[in-house]
């Protein structure tokens, strides 16, 4: 086989018949009895004593030994319920839709009724809820129209270990929830055992460990670098599929454009293998896919065949799947890491930490003793990777974590109780920024605009779009954008009627507009009644558009609410580009070269992505804004808008002048300068204020 690429680690491992021990009990047993042979379910009632006799209790385990499916039942069964919600919070929505939906199977109910499911634009849950699951980010804005959590008896916290953003900010919550109230309890659980840190958090509370039930793992590394990890990851499979016993298998990959380009190098050399080969299941799941897809990974292969799930890091402790005894492991994961040079966040893909690497290998080990392949050195190993990951927020943007923060009354962000405080310089950025968009005041205080913001489930750009949008007399048009730029690409393009789609997708084009494009094309499918068959006619996923039509929704009832008007600019669309430019104005650029811009704040390089109606049509206005970087092999803008300068200087003034002379650029930067030098002596003196009430 294949196998002559990589060298073994573990000495440890014997050959045993993997026919064996890969035991199909879930293919022969019935859901209870499945329950019963979770390692957790052998510690339910002491877990459960522990419980009841401690506010907060810090749960460890395996991952897959039961905690997310079982917890909440528990709790459940003991009567917590009788008064109250039990919550379980996920970073990943993925994983909050996909576990609600097993649970409310193993409780024989239908999904939305007793057990049910909240992510950003889709609550499913009803007053017969009593099981709710839940992004981290859905309990975050529930704190703010209920301090107290009252709905709630006890909420988990689940996967602490990922210390996501939302995570992060609700540890500092809750802990005031506890302390306020008596009666309500709160579960922290963790795969790893950084559980000390936790314990220590809450004030030195318990920590319980569930037993772990795992087999040995054998590690192999790549004995030279891979050039291109997909092509190695779909050889290893293939060789694991032609030479191994039987097994499934998980790949390990770190967004949606590289799993379907391995899912489908992977089909077509199965196909090219013909007859002679057994039939091999390739599932892809990342979090854009929709979930009646995602569910299939958990299907059992037919009798004879081998299933191989192409995943991102959801598979690595969010999601078990029964059965996994190969990992393919490529080393790498996506992150969203704020760029100072850029002064924004950028989804970028990096090495994944040892840490990682470890919890993915182990996804092997759950039903019978598995096999790693690492597709990177034993060396890169040891000298590259991190340790453990650096936590969320101490890498991104927090303009979100502000606005609540601030609209919960934290004044002194400094002050406010964070188990790991982001860096000062991240804290101050991100208050500049909201300056910038007019959501703080020149002391750091919430504006009558970012009280307005804050009510949106939105990045606070795009809420400023709404809002000025409103203002402009175009929140109608500018409603169908945020939408659109909320939801994945609707367009798809299948391999084999690439050149069909691309001229689909150039009909919708409006020259000057990404953004104006995407309107354009909503608009031409709301006037063809929202049909599906048009959608398919045109290559866009009718799927993604009734989405976008929801988010839609849900964001005019908020306007509603709040009492904003909901106008619309007709075919004044010049309009509508000076809302969008009110909210990016921080993302221009100006023309440099032939689709060469740079950044005008910065100086830094960017090119019209391929995909633009600018770059389609080959347009190239002098000033651009754009909605996000996206790193390839070079930095391209993604969603770009055309704009006046005057529209710059008019909402950026602390950026831009409309004569750039060098006094002009030097007032801008000296405005810059000192917007924050206030933000951060506002900082410093009210953290100081804070310590002497504190020493008082
Ligand atoms: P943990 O949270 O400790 O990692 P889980 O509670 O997620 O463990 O998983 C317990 C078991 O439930 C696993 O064996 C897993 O395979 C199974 N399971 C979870 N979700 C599903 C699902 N949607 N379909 C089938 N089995 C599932
Ligand atoms: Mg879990």
């Amino acid at each position: 086989g294949e196998d002559g690429d990589y060298k073994g680690k573990s000495q440890f491992f014997t050959h045993l018949k993997k026919s064996e021990a890969n035991s199909d009990f879930a293919r022969n047993k019935t859901m209870s009895e499945q329950r019963r042979f979770l390692p957790v379910y052998e510690v339910r009632d002491e877990l459960l004593q522990v419980i009841r006799e401690n506010q907060v209790v810090i749960v460890v385990g395996e991952t897959g030994s039961g905690k997310t499916t079982q917890m909440t039942q528990y709790l459940h069964e003991d009567g917590y319920t009788d008064v109250g919600m039990v919550g379980c919070t996920q970073p990943r929505r993925v994983a909050a839709m996909s576990v609600a939906k097993r649970v409310s199977e193993e409780m024989g109910g239908e999904l939305g009724q007793e057990v049910g499911y909240a992510i950003r634009f889709e609550d499913c849950t009803s007053e017969n809820t009593v099981i709710k699951y839940m992004t981290d980010g859905v309990l975050l804005r529930e704190t703010l129209r209920e301090g107290d959590l009252d709905n709630y008896s006890a909420i988990i916290m689940d996967e602490a270990h990922e210390r996501s953003l939302n995570t992060d900010v609700l540890f500092g919550i809750l802990r005031q929830v506890v302390a306020r109230r008596r009666d309500f309890h709160l579960v922290v659980t963790s795969a790893t055992l950084d559980s000390k840190k936790f314990a220590d958090f809450f004030g030195g509370v318990p920590v319980f460990n569930i037993p772990g039930r795992t087999f040995p793992v054998e590690v192999m590394f790549s004995k030279t670098p891979q050039e291109d990890y997909v092509e190695a990851a779909v050889k290893q499979a293939i060789a694991v599929h032609l030479g191994h016993p039987e097994g499934d298998i998980l790949i390990f990959m770190t967004g949606q454009e590289e799993i379907e380009a391995t899912c489908f190098s992977l089909q077509e050399r199965i196909d090219h293998l013909g007859e002679k080969v057994p039939p091999l299941l390739i599932l892809p799941i990342y979090s854009q896919l929709p979930s009646d897809l995602q569910a299939k990974i958990f299907d059992k292969a037919p009798e004879g065949s081998r299933k191989c799930i192409v995943s991102t890091n959801i598979a690595e402790t969010s999601l078990t799947v029964d059965g996994i005894l190969y990992v393919i492991d490529t080393g790498y994961c996506k992150m969203k890491v704020y760029n100072p040079k850029m002064g924004m966040d950028a989804l970028q893909v990096f090495p994944e930490s040892q840490a990682a690497a470890n919890q993915r290998s182990g996804r092997a080990g759950r039903t019978g003793p598995g096999t790693c392949w690492r597709l990177f050195t034993e060396t890169a190993f040891r000298q590259e990777l991190l340790a453990v990951s650096v936590p969320e927020i101490q890498r991104t943007n927090l303009g979100n974590v502000v606005l609540l923060l601030k609209s919960l009354n934290v004044d002194n962000l400094l002050d406010f109780g964070f188990m790991d405080p982001p860096p000062k310089e991240n804290l101050v950025n991100s208050m500049f920024q909201l300056w910038a968009l007019g959501a703080l005041d020149n002391t750091g205080a919430l504006t009558p605009i970012g009280r307005k913001m804050v009510e949106f489930p939105l990045d606070p750009p795009l809420a400023k779009m709404l809002l000025v949008g409103a203002e402009l007399g175009c929140a109608d048009e500018v409603l169908v954008i945020v939408s659109m730029l909320s939801v994945p690409s609707a367009f798809f393009r299948p391999p084999d009627r690439a050149e069909e789609s691309d001229a689909a997708r150039e009909k919708f084009f409006v020259p000057e507009s990404d953004h104006l494009t995407m309107l354009h094309m909503y608009q031409q499918w709301k006037k063809n009644g929202y049909r599906a068959d048009w959608c398919s006619d045109h290559f866009l996923q009718a799927k993604v558009l009734r989405k976008a039509k929801e988010v839609r929704q849900q964001l005019a009832d908020i306007m509603e609410q709040q009492k904003i008007p909901i106008r619309s600019a007709g075919s004044d669309w010049d309009t509508v580009r000076k809302a969008i430019c009110a909210a990016y104005f921080h993302n221009a650029a100006k023309l440099k070269g032939i689709g060469e811009y740079v950044n005008c704040r910065t100086g830094i390089p960017c090119f019209l992505h391929p995909s633009s109606a600018l770059y389609g049509l080959g347009y190239t206005p002098d000033y651009i804004i754009y909605h996000e970087l996206v790193y390839t092999t070079k930095e391209y803008m993604q969603c770009v808008t055309a704009v006046e300068p005057e529209w710059l200087a008019e909402f950026g003034p602390m950026f831009f002048s409309i004569k750039e002379n060098h006094s002009s650029r030097l007032d801008a930067r000296a405005k810059q300068k000192a917007a924050k030098l206030a933000m951060e002596s506002e900082m410093g003196v009210a953290a100081a204020a804070a310590a002497k009430a504190r020493a008082e």
